[in-house]
């Protein structure tokens, strides 16, 4: 008898929920609540900082996180979103189309940089910052020409066209920039070139790993200053890699005095990634920690101005990380279902004016949107426009 009322009231309430009557009831309140609680932002920052963990998906936040006494900087963050990370061709995206959905706002193929998938040029939100006059800076622990940095000041249709890429830093007028890759920019193969001593007929003080410790520098923000950390790729921070959490120090306040119009900067954690390719657990975590570090130092910036919105987020996660059954919380065990990347949602989090736009889930192409919002620039950008 139970049994027999039981589905009864299934079917009473299957019939309930499948009449069109009633989703024609139910459906009108959400669209309401959804249309109230799209987030009004409260102010407008001058600054923004775009910090990208490459392949820094939950698993790696986690075990970071954990192995650090469990905490992050990351615990400073109020507001946090989910983004999804595919790319136009392919469900599972890499870095190169990643960051030019962060950097265009546009889907396109793996290994584009900053072209759709005509490989028509697209202009970046690097670009657009220039021809508003604030300055603007790029902060990589990989090779400054790799795909994450290389999709917010060049464009071409292949990410590991690097001399190429590197030539795109002389149409620009980038006023900071710290990475690797000093061979492409004057011992090229293609020509014979020395981007060095152009950039420098440009103005710019350039130094590198060779000439000079980065902590024995102090770039005046009248002149615009480059440092090549490595010949190709810097090596992993466990190996004795130490300067990011130095150059992203000297970032703020140089961007700061640098444009009273305020600045764009990109920092990456390029590293975290090739943990996770190499499904190497300790090289993720000594990777992250290194990366939290400017994670805080970039909030308490934004802190103390007031005027600086600050997003950390990855391109997508690497290695279907997860943390084991045998971890504990100072020995994390990590296992991989894959040396690439893998297709899991993203978290991004914020903090600053501006920062209840980046609530809720939306596409990884939204960040790009999402910053344009929160420095108030409205209409259409396009290169010929500098
Ligand atoms: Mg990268
Ligand atoms: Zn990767």
């Amino acid at each position: 008898m139970r049994i027999i009322i039981f589905s009864l009231l299934c079917s009473v309430l299957l019939i309930i929920s499948c009449s069109p009557v009633n989703t024609a009831v139910s459906k009108t309140p959400i669209i309401e609540e959804v249309r109230t609680s799209i987030p009004k932002q409260t102010s407008t920052p001058k600054n923004i900082i775009l910090l990208i963990g490459d392949g820094m998906g939950l698993g790696q936040i986690s075990a970071g996180t954990f192995a650090n006494g469990n905490t992050s900087a990351l615990e400073n963050f109020k507001t946090i979103g989910l983004h999804k990370p595919y790319a136009s061709d392919k469900l599972i995206t890499d870095s190169a189309a990643a960051a030019t959905a962060f950097a265009c706002g546009i889907k396109t193929y793996n290994g584009a940089i900053a072209v759709d998938e005509n490989k028509n040029a697209v202009p970046t939100i690097l670009e657009e910052a220039e021809s508003y006059g604030k300055a603007t800076g790029l902060i990589a622990t990989s090779s400054i020409v790799h795909a994450t940095p290389a999709c917010f000041i060049a464009h071409n249709e292949y990410r590991k066209n690097y001399e190429e890429i590197a030539t795109d830093f002389l149409k620009t007028e980038i006023d900071f920039f710290i990475g690797g890759g000093l061979k492409h920019f004057y011992r090229r193969d293609s020509d014979d070139r020395n981007l060095i001593k152009e950039l420098q007929d440009k103005g710019y003080v350039i130094s590198d790993y060779f000439q000079d410790d980065l902590e024995d520098l102090s770039p005046q923000s009248d002149q615009n200053f480059g440092y090549l950390t490595a010949d190709e790729e810097p090596i992993p921070t466990a190996q004795g890699r130490d300067y990011l959490p130095t150059a992203a120090s000297m970032s703020y306040p140089f961007l700061k005095e640098h444009s009273d119009k305020g600045f764009f900067l990109m920092i990456e954690g390029s590293q975290i990634d090739w943990g996770g390719h190499a499904n190497n657990t300790n090289y993720i975590i000594t990777e992250f920690l290194e990366f939290d570090k400017v994670i805080q130092s970039a909030f308490d910036f934004a802190k103390a101005d007031g005027n600086t919105l600050v997003i950390v987020t990855a391109d997508h996660e690497t290695g279907g990380f997860a943390i084991q059954k045998e971890s504990k919380m100072d020995s994390i065990v990590g296992a991989f279902t894959s040396d690439y990347h893998t297709g899991t949602m993203i978290p991004v989090f914020a903090y600053g004016p501006g920062e209840e736009l980046f609530q809720g889930i939306y596409e990884n192409i939204e960040i790009y949107s999402k910053m344009r919002q929160a420095f108030s620039w409205t209409g259409s950008f396009s290169n010929s426009d500098q």
